[in-house]
């Protein structure tokens, strides 16, 4: 039976030789080490021509590699109107490109609070998004838009913040990121916090979106206010092992990216560790 959870990263792993290199190479190496999954990390821009999506959708499909798409960072779903239309150029760039290559999820950050209430945040953010969504089915891209959790308090992108934002606008799923999770408070490390971040996400979203989970996971440095900087597993205090079992007890579904400085060294980890997890 196929596993029910695809393990990968976010970039192409590390020992990508350099021939044939970039995505397809990738594409190529994610394949030979037996993951299963593969963010493409448009993170600084997106900068990719459409002949180049079509080698990369032509490969992964060959390959039987899933494939998502980190848009560029700076992106802002609480930007001032001056802003936004960047941001939403950004977004939109990652969904149309994206779906060029063959991905089915784009994962964006939300932004910041500017200071604001989360309320209000989200009262700006949430038609935002809907329109995005509409102009991409109007186009006929089916991705699902994906607000990552982020790991600092003063960044838009609670748990709540993505649960509310996934309720009101239909195509838009979590993006769940546990090291950012466990960084923002310092909680969010065991098993029981674990289930219960998947009541919240059934009762938020319907119990269908567990079994369409995409999940981020690495290592974390963290301060009072947050993360600092992702680490290897064997350097940080993240309990991933129970993560894991809790995933399986949970029957979820779906990818864990790994973003540790050791990309496919941990996602191999991972995978080896998930195999291991009793039911
Ligand atoms: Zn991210």
């Amino acid at each position: 039976m196929a596993s029910t959870i695809r393990f990968g990263t976010v970039g192409s792993p590390l020992s990508t030789p350099a021939q044939p290199g970039g995505t397809v190479g990738g594409i190529l190496r994610t394949a030979e080490l037996g993951l299963g999954c593969l963010e493409l990390a448009w993170v600084r821009a997106v900068r990719v021509s459409s002949a180049t999506c079509e080698s990369i959708r032509a490969q992964a499909e060959r390959s039987g590699i899933a494939l998502s798409v980190h848009a560029p960072y700076f992106t802002n779903l609480n930007a001032d109107s001056a802003e936004w239309p960047k941001s939403r150029r950004r977004i939109m760039d990652a969904a149309h490109f994206g779906a060029l290559a063959g991905a089915t999820d784009i994962v964006i950050h939300p932004g910041s609070y500017f200071g604001q209430p989360p309320a209000e945040v989200l009262r700006i953010a949430i038609p935002r998004l809907k329109e995005c969504v509409m102009e991409l089915r109007d186009q006929g891209n089916p991705v699902v838009l994906r607000p990552e959790v982020m790991g600092k308090m003063a960044l838009f992108g609670s748990l709540e913040d993505v649960l509310a934002l996934s309720a009101s606008v239909e195509g838009v799923l979590p993006c769940v990121d546990i090291a950012h999770l466990h960084a923002r408070t310092g909680a969010q490390n065991s098993y029981a916090e674990w289930m219960a971040v998947f009541d919240a996400i059934g009762s938020a979203l319907g119990a269908e979106s567990l079994r369409r989970m995409h999940v981020h996971l690495s290592g974390i440095e963290y301060t009072a206010k947050g993360e600092r900087r992702h680490l290897p597993f064997s350097e940080a205090d993240l309990d991933y092992p129970r993560f894991l079992e809790a995933v399986k007890a949970r029957g979820c579904a779906g990818r864990i990216l790994c973003e540790s400085p050791l990309l496919e060294k941990d996602a191999i980890l991972l995978r080896d560790t998930w195999e291991k997890t009793s039911p």
